[in-house]
């Protein structure tokens, strides 16, 4: 079992990748990325993270055609060689190595790089008792729905978050509309219904959200997508947010209060479960 990366078409250890310091992700956070997990060494929802990986490229022009990069082989060669029953798949697609000047470079060729490394572990304790989160003012641009390596305000309110004795922090616009964690997507519970933002452009469209959106469906859990405001996800019986790396992960205290009654909720749980039995039927 080992660290891989996937850099300049070949793999090597993770500890001995390298790219230039000159590449416009370095410089710019000019790229793109996607992250998958495996599950008993098979990628999970591996065309929905593609496709995704693709319609980010071609929002940002960025011309690499994953198909003629055998990216799918790539990851299913990564999995198998790294070892693991659980790895986490990182790969990043960037608009490549030239001398820094903002317009694109006419020759420059793309930077494709992955690595496969375990996945960071939940804690039991986390999952059972659940996460703190605290609102944040969404300070990103209005194309969140990319997937942009450009991560900076995420970095930081996440660090405000931890700072403030939180878990994470939850983007809110000034109009009081919640939009998302700063790597996951939210959903609340309310006497029984769900709801979670619509997918517009200030959200990335989460595979895991698509994945629970049908993990609620199979459970006769109705659930709508439509703008939820800071209130309302204040006033919820349950709150929960979803990531390929945290999987469902309950909510249970918004700005210092708690929500519904301070403990992870039933519905969150059996949402996760049946989520986990998806998991199971994909391996
Ligand atoms: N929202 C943001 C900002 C994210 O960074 C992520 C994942 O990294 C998600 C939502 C969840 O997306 P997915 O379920 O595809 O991992």
């Amino acid at each position: 079992m080992q660290e891989l990366a996937y850099v300049n078409d070949a793999f090597c250890p993770l500890d001995q990748a390298r790219v230039s310091i000159e590449d416009r992700g370095f410089l710019f956070a000019d790229g793109v990325y996607e992250v998958i997990i495996s599950y008993g060494g098979k990628p999970f929802r591996l065309p929905e993270h593609l496709e995704r990986l693709r319609r980010s490229l071609e929002l940002v022009s960025i011309a690499f055609d994953v198909e003629a990069a055998g990216v799918a082989d790539i990851v299913q060669e990564g999995i198998r060689k790294s070892g693991w029953d659980r790895t986490q798949v990182y790969m990043q697609v960037t608009r490549g190595v030239a001398p820094r000047e903002h317009p694109f470079p006419k020759d420059a060729k793309p930077t494709f790089v992955a690595f496969f490394r375990q996945p960071r572990k939940i804690s039991p304790d986390k999952r059972e008792k659940g996460i703190r989160l605290i609102a944040a003012p969404d300070f990103r641009w209005d194309r969140c729905y990319i997937k942009s390596i450009a991560l900076l305000p995420n970095v930081l309110a996440k660090q405000g978050a931890i700072d403030a004795g939180a878990d994470d922090a939850v983007f809110v616009t000034p109009d009081c509309l919640v939009h998302e964690a700063t790597a996951a997507n939210v959903f609340m519970i309310k006497d029984g219904r769900g709801r979670t933002p619509d997918k517009n452009q200030r959200i990335l469209h989460g595979i895991t959200r698509q994945s629970v959106l049908e993990c609620a469906q199979a459970l006769n859990i109705p659930i709508d997508e439509t703008p939820v405001r800071m209130d309302e996800l204040q006033a919820a019986d349950e709150v929960f947010i979803t990531s390929t790396t945290v999987e469902i992960l309950g909510v249970v205290e918004l700005d210092g209060r708690p929500i519904g009654n301070g403990n992870v909720g039933p519905l969150t749980r059996a949402i996760h479960e049946q989520f986990t039995k998806t998991i199971s039927s994909h391996a």
